[in-house]
């Protein structure tokens, strides 16, 4: 029987090792991460479908993957067995501090996209000058998980809680490896060009909030993203940044600019402060790649690792 390794439990190691169990029942999958939900990057997200810090990945592949994601998600939607995944569709504002700004290279996979009048943007702030607004879904990243782990579960995938040093150390048990270590895959591939972007955002409970705003001026961003039970304000995008803590700084920043965006969250009660690192390389990963493996108890041999 074909052995898969999934190396992480984040929301593309369990996408990955969810459809590769259901769509093959006979190959033996498992999970081996070394933490799962809530302790992931994926669940500090807001869960919103636009594509964001792409760096230099090309924008036909942007457009490529970003629509197999929006397809994916509108199929979900009308799955039965899928009544437990929080799926929320609302506008996004997307405003800047430029004038005239571009729609971006991904705009025909969304139905309704186009810029923003000038009379909109009176909605705004006056140092934000243009933008544009489309609809789009929010996919709950917690929610989503807790769901895409029971249907691997049942489809007879397993998770075993384990730190993987190397490569090799799988050699002699599995024929695949995936790897979706987000972040940590600088460690484990010893790749310094994946680089950490930093995050910090603020919950708050806000129920009448119900549009999405993404503002960019200068090289901040503010953003406020609601969820069903509670709304995201962010947010910070420090490409470099290792600082695993809470900054009062970047969180004055956020209560700041969010209150100028939308001045309706006064009311707002606070629930939690969280940072994380977005996993970020010059350009986004998918390969595969034959290592060969020499060790003192395997004669050399190839193991296919998927990245
Ligand atoms: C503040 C913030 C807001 C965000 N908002 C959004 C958003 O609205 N929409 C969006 O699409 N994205 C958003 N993101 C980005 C998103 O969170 C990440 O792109 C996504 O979570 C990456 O998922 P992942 O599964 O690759 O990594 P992770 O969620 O980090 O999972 C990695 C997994 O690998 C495991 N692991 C790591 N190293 C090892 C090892 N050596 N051995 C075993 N296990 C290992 C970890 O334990 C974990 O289970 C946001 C990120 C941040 C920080």
């Amino acid at each position: 029987m074909v052995k898969v390794a999934v190396i992480g439990a984040g929301v593309i190691g369990l996408s990955t090792a969810y459809i590769l169990k259901s769509e093959n029942p006979s190959i033996d999958v498992q999970i081996l991460t070394k933490s799962t939900s809530p302790n992931t990057c994926t669940d500090v997200a807001a869960g919103l479908w636009e594509p964001f810090v792409m760096r230099n990945t090309p924008a036909e592949l942007q457009r490529k993957w970003s629509k197999i994601t929006w397809d994916y998600i509108e199929e979900l939607k009308t799955r039965n067995d899928a009544k437990d995944v929080s799926i929320l569709t609302l506008p996004a504002y997307n405003i800047e501090d430029k004038e005239n700004v571009q729609l971006p290279p991904w705009k025909d996979v969304v139905p309704d996209m186009r810029a923003l009048t000038k009379e909109e943007m009176k909605m705004f702030p006056d140092k934000y000058k243009s933008g544009f607004v489309f609809t789009t879904y929010i996919l709950e990243p917690s929610k989503y998980m807790k769901w895409l782990m029971k249907k691997y579960i049942e489809a007879g995938g397993s998770l075993h809680y384990k730190k993987v040093n190397s490569f090799d150390s799988l050699a002699d048990t599995y024929d695949v490896v995936v790897n979706c270590t987000g972040f940590y895959a600088r460690d484990l591939c010893n790749d310094a060009t994946v680089e950490p972007v930093r995050g910090q955002v603020m919950r708050v409970k806000a129920p009448w909030i119900n549009r999405i705003v993404l503002a960019t001026f200068g090289d901040k961003v503010a953003y406020i993203i609601p969820n069903s039970e509670t709304v995201v304000l962010g947010g910070t995008v420090q490409l470099g940044n290792f600082n695993g803590e809470i900054s009062e700084e970047d969180k004055a920043h956020i209560l700041r600019e969010t209150a100028l965006i939308d001045p309706n969250l006064e009311n707002m009660v606070h629930v939690l402060d969280a940072v994380d690192f977005r996993p970020s390389r010059p350009a986004v990963r998918l390969e595969k790649e034959d290592i060969q493996i020499t060790s003192w108890s395997s004669k050399s041999r190839v193991l296919k690792v998927i990245y």
